[in-house]
């Protein structure tokens, strides 16, 4: 069995996992046996008794003794990211073993690496994953991007209904490019910091399928929209990775297909012709999880940009990874493998991530890698071969003697990029500097704009910033989940969400009845005093109301007093809980708490 790390870019020939218990602290070791031609062992465990991540590091030598090293090395942390590890391959690694003293764990140990040393025995030369990452999105304009047909939902609209000789590819047709479609373009490129091309030209890339009338797809080759671009993804570690892009270009998409079980495909020419972006990296990308945190970035910022849904199910966004390993330390890139069209990140990652495994497999075995499209099997959860790999020349680029070249003038471009909307990561920033967020409500806030938006409209009305940060990540975003709603379309306003909160801070109302308040303001859009009226909610926030209850409960249940007074402290939960529903939740749980303690302690 191989496994390739993902983090560091090591291979290893096995590994395992132990946990470790001792004076009351587990440790969880991850055992990795590496070069077995050098015969040593590392261990590194992760410990959290306190929340804090504490690293060491061992080895054990040829003769058996364990060393230790490195403890809380800081330039480790960026490597041990435990839960990389342990999610490689699909699933969780299982814990192996138990024991309770160090003398069991070298026992184990020793047991462990005599396996599989017997089991490698050659050397074994380390790979790091390159990856390289198309995205193909289209842009959410009216029209389509050389005729004036309408730009159709693809899942419900009837097939071929949204079509006319310029998108069936009739011949003499003139295309005419959509303006809209090149600002949108042109949105993107700015937002990826890249060189704007003035000069544009568009090209025919000529093959046939059956789902491109006109054998020819238009798109930008030699002279694309724009160039040497960048974007900074941050990693689960904390790690901040620049991204090259390599080109953004312009393209139209092609028909879609239909396979049918019984026989014969259909075609729909619907999204025949609707325009198209493509975004390319640089083989920047070095592991699966990276293509993953990247691709989910670009989604982020389209839609910032408001110029594609994101709606993957739809495919109007589809990524397409091309994957290789080379030695660690060489310059040379290896043979690479493309993954077609996947529309999940899920897919993506689970795809990237099995290629890798299979090519390093294939390597170790002193095999080669064969240049190739693949596909991605849901089912299976594997990759299977499509079809060999084209190379740019197959298609015979040429310009496109219908258009001209297309020359964006200055004064366009700069009219566009003073009006891109802000952007991610600047919104995080501000958010923390201006409303002193923790920089994970800042995020959750900003993940799209619309939600960042109704915050900060929530806020002009009077709402403190954390407060109204905690309504929302805590209460609002499960009940859009749960109704599969979005912020925009509820009826709810931002100074509605202030006022409830006003009413929990005076003590009108408690926690609980607030949530129920909000789920119903939520679903009508009805003002919270109105709500609390209706279903008379109002808070019992005077001891003179909440005395006799208090006093009937415990008159009523002197078992449990006398336990409570005996030490059983934690029956005041309980006793709390009595008065609550004795009150229908309405009762104010600090002054109950209060009253309870006066009359028990
Ligand atoms: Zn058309």
């Amino acid at each position: 069995m191989l496994h390739l790390f993902e983090k560091n870019s090591e291979l290893f020939v096995s590994w395992a996992l132990v946990r470790y218990e001792s004076e009351g602290i587990s440790y969880l070791l991850q055992i990795t046996a590496v070069l077995p031609d050098e015969s040593r062992l590392q261990i590194r465990d992760y410990l959290f008794p306190d929340g804090n991540r504490k690293y060491a590091y061992y080895w054990m030598e040829p003769d058996g003794q364990l060393r230790r090293r490195w403890d809380n090395a800081p330039h480790w942390p960026a490597i041990a990211t435990g839960p990389h590890h342990m999610h490689l391959a699909g699933g969780e690694l299982p814990v192996q073993s138990t024991v309770t003293n160090l003398e069991d764990l070298v026992a184990f140990l020793h047991e462990w690496f005599a396996a599989t040393g017997s089991v490698h025995t050659e050397a074994v030369i380390e790979y790091e994953p390159v990856i390289g990452l198309e995205i193909h999105a289209e842009l959410l304009t009216e029209s389509k991007m050389f005729c004036s047909c309408l730009v159709v939902d693809s899942v419900t609209a009837a097939p071929n209904t949204a079509v006319c000789p310029i998108c069936l590819g009739m011949p003499g047709m003139l295309p005419v490019i959509n303006r809209r479609a090149v600002e949108y373009a042109l949105r993107v490129a700015l937002a990826l910091n890249c060189e704007i091309q003035p000069h544009n030209v568009f090209a025919r890339k000529n093959y046939f399928y059956p789902d491109l009338p006109k054998a020819y797809q238009i798109s930008q080759y030699e002279q694309p929209l724009a160039r040497h671009g960048w974007l900074d993804i941050e990693l689960e570690s904390g790690e901040t990775r620049r991204i090259r892009i390599r080109r953004v270009h312009m393209e139209e998409d092609t028909g879609k297909l239909t396979h049918r079980h019984e026989g014969g495909s259909l075609v729909d020419f619907n999204r025949s012709g609707v325009p198209l972006l493509e975004i390319v990296t640089d083989p920047d990308l070095r592991s699966a999880e990276e293509a993953r945190v990247y691709a989910m970035k670009i989604r982020q910022i389209l839609r910032y940009l408001g110029v594609n849904s994101g709606d993957m199910e739809k495919g109007v966004l589809r990524v397409e990874p091309n994957i290789s390993l080379r030695p660690v330390g060489s310059q040379k890139l290896g043979t690479r493998t493309e993954l077609k069209n996947l529309n999940s990140f899920r897919a993506l990652a689970e795809g990237t991530a099995y290629e890798l495994e299979r090519q390093a497999a294939i390597l170790q075995a002193g095999g080669e890698v064969v240049q190739e499209t693949r596909g991605w099997h849901e089912g299976r959860r594997a990759t299977f071969s499509q079809r060999s790999k084209e190379e740019a020349h197959d298609y015979r680029y040429f310009p496109d003697p219908d258009l001209p070249p297309l020359a964006l003038a200055e004064g366009w471009i700069a009219v566009v990029r003073a009006a891109l909307p802000e952007l991610p990561d600047t919104k995080i920033a501000r958010f923390q500097q201006e409303f002193e967020l923790p920089a994970y409500d800042a995020r959750v806030l900003a993940e799209d704009r619309s939600t960042a938006e109704w915050f900060e409209a929530a806020v002009a009305a009077g709402g403190n910033p954390k407060g109204v940060a905690n309504w929302l990540i805590n209460s609002l975003f499960s009940l859009l989940n749960e109704q599969k709603q979005s912020l925009e379309a509820s009826p709810l306003q931002p100074a509605q969400l202030v006022r409830l909160i006003a009413l929990v801070d005076d003590q009108t109302i408690n926690q609980t009845s607030a949530k129920e308040v909000l789920a119903e303001m939520f679903q009508t859009g009805h003002a919270a005093d109105k709500i609390i009226a209706a279903r008379g909610l109002d808070q019992i926030s005077n001891a003179e109301a909440l005395a006799p209850i208090v006093e009937k409960l415990l008159a009523n249940n002197p078992d449990a007093v006398a336990q409570y007074r005996a030490g059983k402290t934690s029956l005041l939960g309980w006793f709390m809980g009595q008065v609550m529903r004795a009150t229908q939740g309405k009762a104010n749980p600090t002054l109950v708490k209060e009253l309870l303690q006066k009359e028990l302690d």
